[in-house]
């Protein structure tokens, strides 16, 4: 139990802490344990969502009389929860106007460094929302409004808090924080072995090469310019000697297993052949598992009229590739090195925006800006946005609030990746 990474709920009291914790373990049916508390009978609690498991402290349950009413002795009676927390929601009540405690008891949790989760408690209604609005005044990128009392936007705040927290440690991904994990994907003889050689080409750039994560998986870990990139499962690369038609699945197999265990893809083409259906079969997995892509064109040594075959290439792209509009493309050959100067630079950029972080205020204002009357969606599918916050990074994940509950419509989500793309 002490490796499950730790949620801590602050607040004042009567703000719902205790409502919200007994929501969020009792209605998941997932307790499997409990803990006597000092003054609540029980104050942590393990829960699961979606597959992911924390362990839940109602840090309320902790505190005795009037030490609840004050922010530092709040932060410092809850200190040892606060410590060892992955994360912190705070609670306010959004029924009320928010207080000088709130105020004061956002500050010190900021201080902790820890990522904070507002939790904007009591909102019922959509009307109520416009009070979550300002509680950006805390200083919090990430608020949630909910009602602990009846469940709504619990799912949301719970889909926030897991996609922050880090994997339970038996489950803990291969490669650390600060390795970039770049999977080369393509169809049989586009090039990946010789991207390989390429991009490892100089001996000494190679680190290590360790045990992936699956038994017969070899990584090969390089550094450039301060960087460390983790190339996953390069013996699979090297894979030769099938049938033609065999190598065709056996690429795709690969492909779907390295892209679940990368950040970024390289989806590598065959510019003599141009762009063909199974490039886009590839392509399209590493899109819907969220991964970005970087594609490249290679053997570009090979083309003759490289305008014409660029052209070409724009046009089967727009036609096959169309979900992968945004993805960077470098005309590269592996084979004689020419372009290959710019592949860890833009691997290394790509990384770090996958990385970002927008912040609520910023998202809102863009929000604005955007004008959702031109999406082409049928009007009775539209929504009113009322406000957006990014829950996660790496992909960029976001929650919207909107008029009507469900789904967008496809071409009004498509519309507004587009311009979230266009703008940042
Ligand atoms: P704590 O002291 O912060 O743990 O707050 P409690 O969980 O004990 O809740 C304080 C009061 O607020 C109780 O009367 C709850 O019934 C009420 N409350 C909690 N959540 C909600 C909510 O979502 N909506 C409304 N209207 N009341 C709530
Ligand atoms: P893989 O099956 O995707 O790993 O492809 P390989 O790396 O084995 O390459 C397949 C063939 O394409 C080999 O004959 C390579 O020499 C050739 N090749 C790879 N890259 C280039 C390149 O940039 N230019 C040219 N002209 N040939 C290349």
């Amino acid at each position: 139990m002490g490796q499950l990474p730790i949620v801590a709920i602050v607040g004042r009291p009567n703000v719902g802490k205790s409502t919200l914790f007994n929501r969020i373990t009792h209605s998941r049916r997932s307790i499997v344990g409990n803990e006597p508390g000092i003054t609540r009978d029980r104050i942590y609690a393990e829960a699961e969502w979606l597959g992911k498991r924390f362990e839940l402290v109602d840090t309320g349950g902790m505190l005795v009389g009037e030490s609840a009413e004050i922010p530092a002795k709040i932060v410092a009676q809850a200190r040892q929860a606060l410590d060892q927390a992955a994360l912190v929601i705070l609670v306010v009540d959004g029924r009320s106007e928010l207080t000088a405690p709130d105020i004061e008891l956002a500050g010190l949790l900021r201080r902790t460094g820890k990522p904070l989760v507002l939790a904007v408690n009591k909102i019922e209604t959509d009307a109520a929302l416009v009070s979550a609005t300002e509680s950006y005044r805390l200083g919090i990128d990430r608020v949630i409004p909910v009602s602990a009392e009846h469940g709504r936007g619990v799912d949301d705040l719970l889909d926030c808090v897991t996609a922050l927290i880090p994997e339970a440690a038996e489950t803990a991904p291969a490669a650390t924080a600060s390795e970039i994990a770049v999977a080369i994907i393509g169809r049989p003889n586009v090039g990946k072995s010789t991207l390989l050689n390429q991009l490892t080409g100089d001996e000494r750039a190679i680190v290590s090469e360790t045990p992936g994560t699956t038994r017969d998986a070899v990584d090969t870990v390089v550094e450039r310019d301060g960087a460390v990139y983790r190339l996953v499962d390069t013996a699979g690369i090297r894979r030769k000697g099938k049938t033609k038609l065999m190598a065709e699945k056996l690429s795709v197999v690969m492909a779907r297993r390295h892209i679940r265990l990368s950040d970024i893809a390289l989806l590598l083409i065959d510019a003599t052949e141009g762009l063909t259906a199974p490039d886009a079969t590839i392509g399209g997995y590493a899109h819907e598992a969220g991964k970005s892509v970087i594609v490249l064109v290679n053997k570009w040594d090979s083309v003759k009229d490289r305008r014409a075959a660029s052209e070409e290439l724009r046009n089967q792209a727009a036609r096959r590739l169309k979900f992968l509009d945004y993805a960077p493309v470098l005309f590269i050959s592996a084979k004689s090195g020419l372009g290959m100067s710019r592949v860890f630079p833009e691997i290394r950029k790509i990384a770090q925006a996958r990385q970002r972080h927008i912040p609520t205020a910023e998202l809102n204002r863009f929000l604005h800006s955007v004008d959702l009357e031109r999406a082409s969606t049928p009007a009775s599918r539209k929504k009113k946005i009322y406000y957006m916050t990014q829950a996660a990074s790496a992909p960029p994940r976001f929650i919207l609030f909107t008029d009507k509950p469900g789904p967008l419509h496809f071409s009004f989500e498509r519309y507004l990746v587009n311009q979230l793309r266009r703008k940042f």
